[in-house]
């Protein structure tokens, strides 16, 4: 028979798959799909079979060591999924493989040495020869840890590889007499996986193909000739059913190639039985009483409806005000995916920040719904994961991770909030759950509803050009017309507090809330990190020429920025545009705000809530129960608290500085600015009485300001799409950004890789055809030193696939660039934060 060669993905920074032979014995396992533990250098790796019946390419070809998986954990689906993302990402394959499926599945699984024949019988005669050689005069050299190892091993069954270790004073990174003895073929390394804790669908077994009797008449005759496989009878014959679950073979001793042996003469069998279902009760739910769906609900849901009865790919666009009954039509839609006998993912933003979606989902689809999260033990993902793939969960709810779920025969992905930047995943690999929900929704001909008030620039010009079908819910539901946004302008109504935060309107909008009982949410933007200079006259701040981003404040030697093509200028000591004197430099951050907010209000309690009082777990949760049941009157925080939660209780929103956001380094500064305002203004107002929001800036006229104020996304959206065209090859979605960032200790080393790569970068671009892609930088990164660590970045812009394509190509050519290995690069395709 001839070798069978696969092709192997490692979930390690490399590009490109490597070929492996399957020895025999292992050729029913180590399938396209499933895992195999391979020799990678001097490693061993587990890696994923991403294609079989290969044709080597090269001569020396290593054999598999083991198979890990009795049947595939990555359908075929997924393998041509993370295949797409590993290439549109520039990342490895293997790593996106790793991150798709539960960190469980690695760490249910221990590792264990058992004896060969040989090494029984190594043991024998090296005991027979002690007082001679000390071992067999023609095989290896039994030293006296060797000797001890190979004793514990042949003791027993099986002995876990930690446990021998120990025992033969081992230490743990040192696996030299391990290997010498398993070179020598006198003993084996093996992997057990546990079962999942969860009992559901189906279970793969190995039983007996002949009677109990029979099976006994045979383990005699191979007692001799073939121990293993006679004991493995004996295995059967004693195991209830004389079945033995797959998962559980490892832990009798039994190897599959074993198994495969006696499949071979027709003495076993591998099947499947069915395992104890979870619960599926259907008591309890039912879609939420809320009447009639409105015209234009109806209409959006006929649109995804249509498609998902038809298993036709599709993307929706669901643009609808705060309150105007999205949730209802998300609900509308999975249910129509189960009544044509599929499944739905539904993604949200952050799960413990979206409680509602879970409970409406649970409300609608009782035990149907599986909701997955961080929270969760890694054996509760595992277990989830399980039972999601066995179809026990049909509908699953869950963060940007979810939408890899294994939901057989998906019908509907819904993306809330799509235009969310917690959808793109900050490590590597750097992916966009939104743009992979529409991608895998093409693979499997399923329908991707995208939902948001304020859509992001991508998906709404998609919609635009017809890629996507539009919906729109103009109207709030219930709770009538969307709360009226006041504006101060900061330039003539200057700060009363001594931190510089508050203007006398906010202060007095503060003191009535409070006196009527009412709560208060100020919001502050996001992380103030990068400081800006202001004019306070007019509200001025300077932007690159090149680049059209607010250039960055540096005090250490009082110069401006752009952290996108590197130049620097002297900051300057009065305005540019009104010549004022007064300039500020930044924003109080949320600390300052919470000591203005003590001085102003003393007689008020007061919660922040931020990255540095929510690191602990739980305790944005414990902040936001308090706030909802009346016990802290001000709640202070960033971006975190805009996300989807109701507080009926709310009769004031305060933005405290408008004008940080908009000053961010960052081409979305605008777009952020406006989705931060309209989630704001969609936070009151929710109960009878209509909310108030009040909005702090020095520059009041600035359009994102003045429309978001209206609640005018058509026109923001063209005045926005147009600022991004305009400038050189245009910002996205006009052109397609990819972001490296070079790391490293020491700041002169990574500063001259970053411009050796801007170089490279910039030859290879030379060679390109038009419009050929630009290269922006090097620049310090916007956070330029993190813990210890120097960060400068290289920014390419290209029209379609080029930006990508010069970065493959200089990554490919990788050790032409002579890097020192002190400092490493991190690709980021489409980055949406500053890195
Ligand atoms: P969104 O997700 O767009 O912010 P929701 O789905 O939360 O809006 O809907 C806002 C409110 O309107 C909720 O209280 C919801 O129960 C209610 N609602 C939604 N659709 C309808 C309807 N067709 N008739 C009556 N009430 C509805
Ligand atoms: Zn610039």
């Amino acid at each position: 028979m001839s070798t069978t060669f696969i092709e192997v993905a490692v979930p390690l920074p490399v590009t490109g798959t490597f070929t492996y032979s399957v020895p025999e014995g292992l050729e029913d396992r180590a399938v396209v799909g499933s895992r195999v533990l391979v020799p990678f250098g001097r490693r061993k790796v587990t890696g994923f079979v991403v294609a079989a019946g290969v044709t080597p390419s090269v001569d020396d070809v290593k054999d598999v060591i083991e198979a890990l998986d009795v049947a595939p954990v990555v359908d075929p689906h997924m393998i041509e999924l993370t295949k797409w993302i590993a290439d549109y990402y520039l990342t490895s394959w293997g790593e996106v493989l790793r991150a798709t499926l539960p960190p469980g599945i690695n760490m249910e699984s221990r590792r264990f040495l058992r004896a060969t024949d040989e090494g029984r019988e190594a043991l024998e005669s090296a005991r027979r020869g002690a007082g001679a050689s000390g071992g067999r005069s023609d095989g290896p050299e039994l030293t006296e840890r060797r000797m001890k190892l190979l004793e514990l091993v042949c003791d027993r069954e099986r002995v876990s590889l930690g446990h021998a270790r120990r025992e033969a004073g081992i230490p743990r990174n040192n696996r030299r007499d391990i290997d010498a003895l398993m070179r020598e073929g006198l003993v084996e390394e093996f992997e057990v996986v546990h079962p999942p804790k969860v009992e559901g669908g189906k279970q793969a077994v190995v039983r007996l193909a002949v009677a109990g009797e029979e099976a006994l008449a045979e383990r005699e005759s191979l007692e001799r000739r073939a121990p293993k496989q006679a004991e493995a009878l004996a295995a059967l014959v004693t195991a209830p059913d004389h079945t033995i679950p797959v998962a559980e073979l490892g832990g009798s001793g039994v190897s599959s190639a074993t198994v495969t042996a006696l499949v071979k003469k027709g003495l076993v069998e591998r099947a499947e039985r069915a395992s104890p279902k979870l619960s599926t009760g259907h008591e309890g739910w039912g879609l939420r009483d809320e009447g009639a769906m409105t015209p234009e609900q109806a209409s959006a849901l006929g649109l995804v409806a249509g498609k998902v009865g038809a298993a036709e790919f599709g993307v929706v666009l669901l643009h609808g005000v705060t309150g105007s009954g999205k949730t209802r039509v998300y609900s509308e839609a999975v249910s129509a995916a189960l009544d044509s006998g599929r499944g739905a993912i539904v993604l949200v933003p952050e799960i413990s920040l979206t409680p509602q979606m879970v409970q409406r989902m649970r409300k609608d689809f009782g035990e149907r719904v599986a909701v997955v999260h961080s929270g969760l033990t890694m054996t509760e993902r595992y277990d989830t994961w399980r039972a999601i793939r066995e179809g026990m969960f049909p509908v699953v709810v869950g963060p940007r991770s979810a939408v890899f779920s294994p939901v057989p025969n998906l019908g509907l992905i819904v993306v809330d909030e799509e235009h969310e930047q917690t959808y793109k995943q900050g490590e590597s690999p750097r992916y966009h759950a939104r743009d992979i929900a529409v991608m895998r929704a093409k693979l499997e001909g399923a329908v991707v509803v995208l939902g948001t008030a304020t859509p992001s620039l991508e998906s709404y010009l998609n919609a635009r050009e017809g890629k996507y079908d539009l919906a729109e819910l103009p109207e709030r539901i219930d709770s009538g017309p969307l709360p009226e946004v006041e504006v101060v302008d900061m330039c003539s109504e200057p700060p009363v507090d001594s931190e510089g935060a508050f203007s006398a309107t906010l202060r007095d909008a503060v003191r009535e809330t409070l006196d009527a009982n009412k709560q208060i949410i100020l919001f502050l933007n996001r992380r103030g990190f990068a400081s800006f200079v202001q004019c306070v006259s007019c509200g001025h701040s300077e932007k690159c020429p090149n680049c059209n981003v607010s250039l960055t404040y540096h005090s250490t030697d009082s110069t401006m920025r752009c952290h996108y093509c590197g130049i620097s200028t002297k900051a300057p000591d009065k305005c540019p545009a009104c010549e004022g004197m007064n300039l500020r430099y930044g924003a109080p951050g949320t600390q300052r705000v919470e000591k203005a907010v003590r001085e102003l209000f003393p007689d008020a309690t007061v919660e922040r809530m931020d990255v540095d009082t929510t690191t602990r777990h739980g305790s944005h949760w414990r902040i936001l129960k308090d706030f909802a049941e009346g016990r802290t009157d001000i709640l202070l925080g960033t971006q975190m608290i805009a996300k989807g939660l109701d507080f009926p209780g709310v009769g004031l929103v305060g933005v405290v500085a408008a004008d940080v956001g908009l000053n961010l380094p960052d081409f979305r500064a605008g777009e952020r600015t406006f989705q931060l305002l309209t989630q704001v203004a969609g936070r009151t107002g929710r109960g009878d009485e209509r909310g108030r929001v009040v909005v702090q800036s020095y520059l009041p006229e600035h359009y994102t300001i003045a429309l978001a104020r209206e609640q005018q996304f058509g026109p923001f959206f063209e005045r926005e799409i147009s600022e991004r065209e305009g400038i050189g090859l245009g910002y996205p979605p006009f052109s397609r950004l990819v972001g490296i960032v070079a790391r490293g200790r020491d700041e002169d080393q990574v500063r001259e890789a970053a411009a050796r790569l801007a170089d490279f970068l910039d030859k290879g671009a030379e060679k390109m055809g038009d419009p050929r892609p630009e290269v922006l930088g090097p620049a310090p990164a916007p956070i330029g030193k993190l813990r210890g660590i120097h960060r400068w970045q290289v920014l390419v812009r290209g029209r379609a696939g080029t930006a990508r394509a010069l970065v493959a190509g200089a990554l490919a050519q990788r050790k032409a660039l002579k890097l020192p290995s002190a400092v490493t690069l991190a690709v980021d395709v489409d980055p949406l934060d500053l890195l």
